[in-house]
């Protein structure tokens, strides 16, 4: 290898990195060799990808690396000259903190009424398990793939690859880490419904763990199903709510009709122990100001961002960013779904909701828990108006404990927490400490009348933060790309 001053180095690697395509590397990582050709990784070991358009292969390395097939084991891409990356010092680093976008709000007038936690520095995101701080860590516990084999650990960079993981387990505890953003469009354009539901299908069996691998690790065009499942965990992507190619209309949706659209971002159906933790839910790239409207209405390709349906129970949504969404999360799908009743439990908590215009979340039946969520929305935008954030539907039994509400235009209680359902078909949620722009939130009373009879009492012990902190606490340590991820 000839040696070069740094300074030409550096200027040979940023010139490589912007002219290549990117997705021949993991997004975070740097290129270091095209094929046959040598990175020096140091001393240390680090993550060193080999690959090509969007299908690499990973190994933790130290020194010089020869940049070939033998050195990784395996050909991503047969007949093609690949590149090598370094990625991140193994445990070496931390990821990028985003710092809060304004100045943390005056300090709390009342103590917190528990101090808050932080996770143990020494925990391992794969292996950590749900904690005690929401229904995913009742009865039995919510350990996702915790306790597997080596075998059964699985880094995965294509849709081609993650589904192959997921095939494999057979309901032994699985690891998959996802290393950059997979595609599952990225093998042809989708062409028809049918096409469709089948390629954007990401199905998690029990005892899986899914997580994403440094601070750009993602899904898009696919959309994730937790279905008639035990003891499922997602931590850290970024999942672009998909769209719906052939949206439906349906003239008896409303007085004037509507567009349906098929596909969640994320759906746990009948499922049990599920954690779904410090991930980022979005539109984005293709927000709804980008459709047209046909008869009167935007043909919205979206439907749920997070939907939790069909009897589930025991679920904690924790520690998430949702963003710019119209209909972010249902807890129960349906007021004939009668036998919903006595489950649907579930915990948010820590979440950011930014620019989503309603269900944050909007609960039938279900004894939903929702506390230290931070909402942010502006009723008058032009994209994403806020509507409203909590739904108090068809039975519902809800425990809200300091939210902070910071939407432009919101003048009551009844602007952010409404009754969704037809007025004989309410449901019971009680509140306290939650702030709406600053200001005490007033359940109970004026535009929030709603029965207080809740009739459950929390099986946990949460560690609740006053409302006039969340929104420090939750620009600081919600969303994707903020656990680090070996
Ligand atoms: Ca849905
Ligand atoms: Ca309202």
């Amino acid at each position: 290898m000839t040696l070069l001053p740094l300074a030409a180095l550096i200027s040979t690697t940023l010139f490589a990195s912007t002219a290549a395509h990117a997705s021949d590397w993991p997004e975070s990582f740097s290129t270091c060799a095209a094929q046959g050709g040598t990175c020096d990784d140091g001393t240390s070991k680090r993550q060193v990808s080999y690959g090509i358009k969007n299908k690499w292969v990973l190994k933790s390395l130290s020194g010089k690396v020869a940049c070939t097939t033998a050195t990784f084991g395996s050909d991503p891409y047969p007949g093609v000259d690949k590149k090598c990356a370094l990625g991140p010092l193994d445990g070496g680093t931390t990821p990028p903190t985003t710092p809060p976008t304004t100045p943390p709000t005056t300090p709390p007038t009342t103590p917190p009424t528990t101090p808050p936690t932080t996770p143990p520095a020494a925990s391992d995101p794969v292996t950590q398990a749900a904690p005690a701080t929401g229904w995913a860590s009742y009865s039995t516990g919510t350990r996702g793939g915790a306790a597997a084999l080596q075998k059964d650990v699985f880094l995965v960079s294509s849709a081609s690859q993650l589904l192959s993981a997921l095939k494999t387990g057979g309901g032994r505890p699985m690891q998959i880490k996802i290393y950059g953003t997979i595609d599952m469009a990225a093998d042809g354009p989708l062409k028809s419904v049918a096409e469709q539901g089948v390629r954007s299908l990401i199905s998690l069996p029990s005892n899986t763990t899914l997580i994403g691998a440094g601070p750009n690790a993602g899904i898009v065009n696919g959309r994730i199903m937790i279905k008639g499942v035990d003891n499922v965990i997602v931590r850290n992507l970024t999942i672009a709510n998909p769209c719906d190619i052939a949206p439906v209309w349906d003239p008896k949706d409303t007085s004037t009709g509507n567009w349906n659209s098929r596909y969640d971002g994320l759906n746990v159906d009948k499922s049990t122990h599920v954690w779904i933790d410090h991930n980022t839910f979005t539109d984005a790239p293709r927000t709804d100001d980008q459709f047209p409207k046909e008869n009167g209405k935007l043909k919205q390709c979206h439907d749920g961002a997070l939907d939790i349906k069909n009897g589930a129970d025991y679920v904690t949504v924790s520690n998430n960013v949702f963003k710019l969404h119209e209909k972010n999360t249902l807890v129960g799908s349906s007021d004939d779904t009668t036998s919903d009743d006595g489950h649907l439990s579930v915990t948010f908590h820590g979440n950011h909701y930014m620019d989503i215009s309603g269900r944050s979340p909007r609960v039938r039946f279900g004894k939903v828990h929702v506390y230290n969520n931070y909402y942010q929305g502006d009723r008058d935008a032009k994209l994403y108006p806020h509507h409203y954030s909590i739904g108090v539907g068809y039975k519902a039994k809800i425990v809200s404990q300091h939210n902070a509400f910071d939407v432009i235009g919101a003048k009551e209680c009844g602007n952010v927490v409404e009754s969704s359902g037809s007025s004989g078909k309410t449901g019971a949620i009680i509140d306290s400490g939650s702030l709406l722009n600053g200001a005490a939130l007033g359940m109970g009373g004026g535009s929030c009348k709603f029965s207080s009879a809740i009739g459950w009492t929390l099986p946990y012990t949460p560690a609740v933060i006053d409302a006039s902190t969340v929104r420090e606490s939750v620009l600081r340590n919600a969303g994707a790309g903020k656990l680090v991820v070996r």
